[in-house]
């Protein structure tokens, strides 16, 4: 993609997504496998923990296609139970034990929507662009509150989340202006629904917070674009694209072609995020609630 700079001369934009941007500064060598190396290396086995955030991602997706007098719980949960995804599970007892789980998240979490309600967008496609950027990316859910858009995001991993994690989040922040530039509504407040523990971590950015995150995601695209150049004119793999190593390359699809990251982390069961006993819940479980969204919302 091209676009003209102040000198006529075309200047080439960077296009991403939020998760390219994040994967080169999570670890350059990833970024590489992942996005430069073709054909890309094998990856690992499929991770239960993906397994379990498609299928809810999509039941929730589901329930709002369908008509307004057919949005109950129960759909919710026989949505969720016709599209689980098995791929990752130790065994079908453990796939089974999960979806129960998971059912429960559903089907509490549903019942605290308005089915009334009609978001804007479902796993919608925002797209913005800077004067070196052209960001893109799909949005879980994109409501209309009052004639100001807001972002929501699905999580269903075992951690439990703060407003840290909502305001630190730059795919959220790009999303935001992405949502408010295509559809020319403003859009400053983002949300993390975290379906375990049922609930919502809501922040409301300014102009200059989602200025903040634009110029971090700038700076990092900089850094690819003068990393790929070093590569094409001639520096190793490992000079252009340096493996990060951490104790996080447990998590890594590519860990098996990488011996730094082997040497950081312990190898990981493709379910061990699901590994939990039936019934243990992470603590502090609640139940969604447009109050929960307010008291967590603040202004930065
Ligand atoms: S295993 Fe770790 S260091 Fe190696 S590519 Fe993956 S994230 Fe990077």
């Amino acid at each position: 993609m091209q676009q003209l700079g102040f000198d006529g001369m075309p200047t080439r934009l960077f296009s991403c997504t939020p998760s390219r941007l994040a994967s080169y500064s999570d670890c350059p060598r990833r970024y590489r496998m992942t996005y430069l190396d073709r054909p890309t290396p094998p990856r690992g086995a499929p991770w239960a923990h993906n397994s379990l955030g498609a299928s809810v991602h999509n039941a929730l997706r589901a329930w709002w296609d369908l008509p307004r007098d057919r949005r109950t719980a129960a759909a919710a949960v026989g949505l969720l139970r016709s599209g689980w995804i098995t791929d990752g599970y130790r065994d079908r007892e453990q796939s089974e034990a999960t979806r129960v789980r998971a059912s429960r998240w559903v089907e509490e979490y549903v019942a605290e929507l308005d089915p009334d309600d009609e978001p804007i967008g479902l796993e919608r496609t925002v797209a913005t662009r800077t004067d070196t950027l052209a960001v893109s990316g799909r949005i879980d859910r994109l409501d209309d509150r009052d004639g100001e858009l807001v972002v929501v995001d699905y999580k269903t991993g075992r951690s439990e989340l703060s407003t840290d994690d909502t305001r630190g989040s730059q795919a959220l922040a790009l999303y935001a202006v992405a949502a408010g530039r295509t559809l020319r509504r403003p859009c400053h407040t983002v949300e993390l629904h975290h379906l375990p523990t049922g609930t919502v971590h809501a922040f409301t950015h300014t102009e200059e917070s989602l200025a903040r995150h634009l110029r971090r995601a700038e700076g990092t695209a900089a850094d690819i674009v003068a990393a790929t150049g070093r590569l094409a004119a001639g520096a190793t793999q490992d000079e252009a694209f340096p493996p990060a190593p951490s104790t996080r390359c447990g998590w890594c699809d590519f860990r098996r072609h990488c011996p730094e990251g082997r040497a950081a982390s312990a190898e990981k069961e493709p379910w061990v995020s699901v590994a939990v006993a039936e019934g243990q819940e992470p603590a502090g479980h609640a139940r969604t609630s447009s109050s929960t969204a307010s008291s967590a919302r603040t202004h930065g």
